[in-house]
């Protein structure tokens, strides 16, 4: 008898693979721990989900070698990566992928061995000269090779058994440190402060010593990291102050937060009765030890996070874990802040800069149930938290929770709560604008609704003006009208500051008419139509429907209609024209793309160096700035120009997320909305702050089109580099599709997707809408029939278009 373990790969797959193995590893081979394994040609690291003694009718090869002692993939991880990858259709092992921190992944490194040591004569001298260098050397990276001679003559020497490529499993990790400076003792802070004092009034106040005034400004120990995102504080002016024996450096592990923050836990707030009520349940829940789910919905500022703070400290008394997720651009250090005030080293932060050491430090020490509550966006919810009680996911609306590439395609807020099934824990969902999917459980009862309406420590929400863009059409600066012109001057001028949001997308283009502002929309699909200029087409990316360009606007016959979709980089010139004497600041996807640029600009804009932000929906997120007065969302329905059924829903988060955010700090704010749609039932619900208004109007719409809630939308994207062959293969299995389904009216398209070419690539892509009650089994069915009728009906040459499926792609 011998015994074969099923393993699983980081592709596509979706089947595992049956090995043998061999007696020497039976005891060390489990369930969850990783193996190196030959696989085709090559070999590769898998996981092992299964151990089995069914002997395959295939001939098995063995496994090579159990590369962890203990298990990687806990019990409760393998049942979640189980139903993610059933639920979300794709390979089991892209979902363990995705669960495992980067220090445990499926990484193989390449490299490059000479078969030979005699080098034959009919190369040339070049390659003469690769084959020698790479004998020379035990191995040599593949990557390092292709860098330095190319990928096409390496392609050779290997074709030709000159060069061998070998495979090896990848465990190291490079430790990631950074500089944290802090005063030497040379100087006391008096000293240092008299000795600034004498050269301000010289003429020889160096920028260094400016420096310095800064420094004591912003208090030390500081990692380097920080004070260098100030323009004052580069790196070779800290050196130059070290220079004097003021300040010194040492290294130390960058994401050592504690050395910094301060633990306090008496600090936590006594919560307010309606808080009190909202924690009750959740306590309750908490006590128990059984699956529940909650809906906290309150506007910013209605004490959410104290709710979450008070129950995360529960699950702790009860000797229970906590995950805290957050949507990406949520996870700024103020939120941090708070819980580390609380709880202290309990808490591992999982962010996205963490090098692979880091990441690997913190998941370690949740696992040995070291730290017990981990706060992290999307991805921290796979953090391995001992017995966990606990999953909060703030902001619960957030479309950064939806992984669209690569798979798995899941969305973070749902594995969550699948997640507090498994472990008998309890979920909460917050949000001031919970997204229609949720809201309508919370009505079939899926999750229970918590409500908190007061702002603890605020009165009143800012007041939202209104401005009609057809009747300001006269009456405008540039992209400004007379009224938020002439309020962000005096506000400028008391010393206060401005953001203008552009809620425009870079790369969707739309026309526009420019008297009555009108946006051709798709007479089947509600949504609004994409400009392709190339062919002078419009186009609906849902249902494929297209018209040329029109000359007239449909709505007012004037000659007047024009391509927009223009960048924010131009609307800052144009701001700064209007502003002279305001400094402005731009954050839009083109200044954020470096890791830290995004919260630098929102450092830079909160540590007054500007008077006006200019940016795009990005800014919407995360601000709390006490000194803002005056908010102004330039363009506030271009969201509805999006080609999508939410973009009413998306509108609304935006617009009441910013309304609700200005003047926070007591000092009254405004906000003015500019918009040609002022009585469009999303802009007159966020003008006050009426959600529940929105929600109501946004699912009636929803369920006449039977859109989500009242379903699911899966989308199956086709990508290739032949137009035609794409365009064919999406056509063969939308017919498989249909034959599946046995109905045509819940599938639309084919049609060519909204970024029609990418990256040399064709898109198309075709929707289908299911009973919302269908869940992994019945995805699985039904995705699983398709293929099968598509494999045998697919058109030749198919195999090099790629399809991807996207399971609640839209929601
Ligand atoms: P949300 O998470 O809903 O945006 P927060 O929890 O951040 O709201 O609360 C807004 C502000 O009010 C915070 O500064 C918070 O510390 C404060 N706050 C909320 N509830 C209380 C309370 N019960 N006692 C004291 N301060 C509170
Ligand atoms: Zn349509």
């Amino acid at each position: 008898m011998s015994t074969y373990a099923d393993i699983v790969f980081a592709t596509a797959v979706r089947q595992p693979f049956t090995y043998s193995l061999p007696a020497d590893l039976l005891e060390k081979a489990q369930v969850g721990k990783r193996v190196w394994v030959p696989l085709q040609k090559h070999k590769a690291i898998g996981m092992i989900v299964n151990i089995h003694n069914k002997e395959p009718e295939f001939n098995t090869r063995n496994v090579q070698q159990v590369l962890d002692e203990k298990p990687v993939l806990s019990q409760e991880m393998l049942q979640l990566t189980r139903w993610i990858y059933r639920f979300y259709y794709c390979g089991w092992g892209e979902a363990i992928q995705a669960a495992l921190p980067l220090g445990l992944n499926f990484y193989a490194e390449k490299y490059l061995r000479a078969v030979t040591e005699a080098v034959p004569d009919y190369l040339d001298d070049h390659e003469k000269e690769i084959i020698e260098e790479i004998t020379g050397q035990s191995s040599y990276q593949l990557k390092e090779a292709q860098k330095r001679w190319g990928d096409k003559v390496i392609d050779k020497l290997v074709g030709q058994k000159l060069l061998e490529i070998r495979e090896e499993p990848v465990t190291k990790m490079d430790p990631r440190t950074d500089k944290l400076w802090s005063w030497t003792d040379k100087l006391s802070v008096k000293e240092i402060h008299e000795f600034i004092s004498e050269h301000k009034e010289s003429d020889k106040f160096y920028k260094w010593i400016q420096a310095l005034e800064l420094l004591t400004e912003l208090g030390l120990p500081e990692f380097q990291k920080e004070l260098t995102t100030h323009e004052l504080l580069e790196h070779y002016t800290l050196q130059r102050i070290a220079k004097e024996e003021l300040i010194e450096a040492k290294e130390v592990e960058a994401n050592n937060i504690s050395l910094k923050l301060d633990h306090d836990p008496t600090q936590i707030n006594t919560l307010n009765d309606e808080q009190l009520d909202a924690f009750a349940e959740i306590e309750s829940a908490l006590d128990r030890d059984a699956f529940a789910n909650f809906l906290l919905f309150g506007v910013t500022g209605s004490g959410k996070t104290e709710v979450y703070i008070h129950a995360l400290k529960k699950a702790l008394e009860q000797g229970k874990g906590g995950l805290v997720l957050v949507p990406e651009i949520g996870l700024t250090p103020q939120i941090v802040k708070r819980f580390y005030t609380i709880f202290g080293d309990e808490i591992a932060v999982l962010h996205s800069r963490l090098t692979n050491r880091e990441r690997y430090d913190a998941w370690r020490a949740l696992q040995k149930g070291e730290k017990r509550i981990a706060i992290g966006a999307r991805s921290a919810v796979f953090a391995p938290i001992q017995n966990l009680g606990i999953i909060i996911i703030d902001e619960e609306h957030d479309s950064s929770y939806k992984q669209e590439d690569p798979a798995p395609r899941y969305h973070g807020r749902d594995v969550a709560i699948m997640r507090a099934h498994i472990n008998d824990a309890v979920a909460v969902m917050g949000s001031a604008t919970p997204s229609m999917v949720t809201l309508h459980g919370a009505k079939k009862e899926k999750s229970t609704l918590l409500t908190l309406t007061e702002r603890p420590f605020e009165a009143s929400m800012p007041e939202v003006e209104v401005l009609d863009l057809k009747q300001y059409r006269s009456a405008m600066k540039g992209p400004v009208t007379i009224p938020l012109f002439e309020a962000t001057k005096e506000a400028v001028e008391r010393g206060e500051q401005a953001i203008f949001l552009y809620n425009r997308r870079g790369f969707s283009s739309y026309i526009q008419c420019e008297t009555c502002g009108d946006i051709p929309e798709c007479p089947n699909c509600s949504v609004s139509l994409t400009f392709h200029k190339s062919k002078k087409q419009l186009r609906c990316h849902y249902c494929g429907y297209s018209q040329y360009q029109p000359r007239h606007c449909r709505e007012c016959g004037n000659e007047s209609v024009v391509p927009q979709g223009s960048g924010t980089q131009q609307l800052e010139e144009e701001v700064a024209d209007l502003f002279p004497n305001a400094e402005t600041l731009r954050m839009d996807f083109d200044t954020t793309s470096g890791k830290d640029a995004h919260a630098n600009i929102l450092k830079a804009f909160g540590r007054k160096e500007a008077d006006i932000l200019v940016g795009t929906q990005i800014v919407g997120k995360g601000l709390d700035f006490p000194d803002v007065t005056v908010v102004g969302v330039i363009d506030a329905d271009t969201e509805l120009a999006f080609p999508s059924f939410r973009s009413g829903e998306r509108m609304y988060q935006l617009l009441s997320q910013v309304a609700g955010r200005s003047g926070r700090a007591g000092k009254a704010g405004k906000v003015y909305f500019q918009t040609w749609q002022p009585d469009h039932p999303a802009i007159q619900a966020a003008q006050e702050h009426d959600f529940k208004s929105f929600a109501r109007q946004e699912l009636a719409y929803r369920k006449m089109l039977q859109y989500p809630p009242y379903s699911r939308i899966i989308r199956f994207a086709f990508k290739g580099k032949k137009e035609w062959l794409v365009q064919k293969v999406a056509e063969a299995f939308t017919e498989s599709l249909i034959t599946t389904l046995g109905k045509s009216e819940a599938v639309l398209g084919p049609s060519p997707a909204a970024i029609a070419k990418m990256q040399n690539h064709y898109r198309w892509e075709t929707f289908i809408k299911i009973s919302p009650d269908n869940g992994a089994t019945a995805i699985e069915r039904l995705v699983d029939a398709t293929f099968d009728h598509y494999d045998q009906h697919k058109p030749k040459g198919a195999s090099s278009i790629r399809i991807n499926v996207n399971v609640d792609a839209l929601e």
